[in-house]
């Protein structure tokens, strides 16, 4: 289409945010940092390369995800672990905090709830920023690696991308069969991973992941949680995801509980305050 004469002045109209998040409830991040200085292990796992694992973590208590042995990207689902139908949202977590989030961020729950599972309260790489190609780290942007995208764009039958490793990991935590799970893996935090969107066509983009072995993305649990993490077949991302090409490394999830007393005056976040009624 050719362009309108005021073409030039309808592009210039300046942006909106559409969510200031200025009136979001603020973590107790305080609190949470005295609470973490005396919390103790209680338990940890790893996600294997090519594999998923899963973890629960007690409301109140921390956890850990850490780069071990190479660069490595995370794929992260959490649930509600006392009701699955409360997972995390993705897309009104990017809606509320942007393409990426970092520490004193959170990742919020599904409707009807909309409340913070879990808030990140330390990240060793967020030095990063935003660099020149307009990328950054812990995306909310990507889904998750899947069979289904590969076969539609290369006709391949893959078995270990993250889509297929939350779902085996969940069955075999839960003891259902992987139909049963399926439904239940949800788009995920890309823990460690660096994306953005290329500023000429607005594709999607991935690029090496800055992260290195002994950094790590920890967080608050907000409410009882269980947790999936799969190593990302693409290893670090440097080139590609749905395959066994990539060099691959396991990722380790550590628990913390803090002292007891120690998060005295620290509220739950309760579920979200919409009557439901939906104007009827
Ligand atoms: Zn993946």
């Amino acid at each position: 289409m050719t362009e309108p004469k005021d073409a030039a002045a309808r592009r210039a109209v300046e942006p909106v945010i559409c969510y200031p998040n200025d009136t979001l409830p603020t973590p107790p991040m305080e609190l949470y940092r005295a609470a973490r200085d005396g919390a103790k292990k209680i338990s940890e796992t790893y996600a294997a390369p090519r594999e998923a694992c899963t973890f629960e973590v007690p409301q109140g208590s921390f956890f850990r995800i850490s780069s071990v042995e190479g660069p490595q990207v995370g794929d992260l689902n959490l649930w509600n672990k006392n009701d699955l139908s409360e997972r995390f949202y993705s897309g009104k977590t990017r809606a509320l905090h942007g393409t990426h989030i970092t520490t004193g961020e959170r990742m919020w729950s599904s409707f009807p709830h909309l409340r913070p599972l879990a808030t990140i309260v330390a990240d060793t790489l967020s030095w990063y920023g935003i660099d020149a190609f307009g990328g950054s780290v812990h995306d909310v942007i990507g889904t998750r690696c899947d069979p289904y995208t590969g076969n539609l764009l290369s006709g391949t039958q893959y078995h270990h991308c993250c889509h297929s490793n939350l779902t085996r990991a969940l069955a075999d935590h839960l003891g259902v069969s992987d139909a049963e799970a399926e439904p239940r893996v949800h788009d995920v935090l890309n823990v460690f991973m660096c994306t953005g969107f290329t500023r000429d066509t607005g594709q999607y983009f991935m690029k090496a992941s800055p992260v290195r072995v002994g950094d790590y993305l920890e967080f608050f649990a907000e409410v009882d949680l269980l947790g999936a993490l799969s190593a990302c077949p693409g290893g670090d991302c440097s080139s590609e995801h749905t395959s066994d090409a990539a060099a691959c490394y396991p990722l380790h999830v550590e628990v913390f509980e803090p002292a007891s007393g120690a998060l005295e005056g620290w509220v739950a976040p309760a579920k979200n305050g919409y009557d439901g009624s939906h104007g009827r």
